[in-house]
């Protein structure tokens, strides 16, 4: 199935010179969705993990039906503000400006080995500081999955010696 092609293009979202790629064309597409799943519940099927997290809000779409799949336990990663118990953050730049995203304190213990999942790859900056906030916690980082990587933007750079993962690269 051509996966990349049920993928919509949103030129100029969310600002001029962004080709925003829009999964939501692939998540209502029932069969191109349960499929695109499958393929990356396989890819992991017999990793070693412990749980799977993943970062708001798109990352959860994706995440949530491995965890499910592998059963697997769900940790949330969300932008700040959103999860009610103790939480630890880590800031990363944007291209103008900063963010930040937190965790649970309590949601991994050292030793506790961790799927990372998120929608896309760009520049990367998002899924370091996830990983850096799961390595706070003292959890290991056992891969890192993407649907789509958008490989010009050459985020894979700040991942080196992590084990990545992308079921599409554009
Ligand atoms: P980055 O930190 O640059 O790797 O960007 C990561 C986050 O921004 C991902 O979670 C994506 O959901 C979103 N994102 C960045 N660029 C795009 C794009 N061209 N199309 C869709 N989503 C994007």
């Amino acid at each position: 199935m051509d996966f990349k092609a049920i993928i919509r293009d949103i030129p100029d979202f969310p600002r001029e010179g962004i080709i925003f790629k829009d999964i939501t064309t692939l998540l209502k597409d029932a069969k191109a969705f349960q499929e695109a799943m499958g393929k990356m519940i396989e890819h992991y099927r017999d990793y070693d993990i412990d749980y799977i997290a993943a970062i708001e809000a798109r990352g959860f779409i994706i995440g949530t039906p491995m965890a499910l799949e592998l059963g697997k336990g769900f940790i949330p990663i969300r932008k700040p503000g959103k999860l009610p118990a103790e939480t630890i953050s880590v800031s990363y730049d944007l291209e103008y400006g900063s963010n930040r995203i937190e965790m649970h304190k309590d949601a991994i213990k050292p030793g506790d080995k961790v799927l990372l999942i998120d929608d896309l790859l760009a520049t990367g900056g998002t899924i370091k500081a996830a990983v850096e906030l799961i390595e706070k916690l003292g959890g290991e980082v056992v891969g890192i999955g993407f649907l789509l990587e958008l490989q010009f933007l050459k985020g894979r750079e700040k991942l080196k010696g992590y084990d990545i993962f992308s079921l599409l690269q554009e």
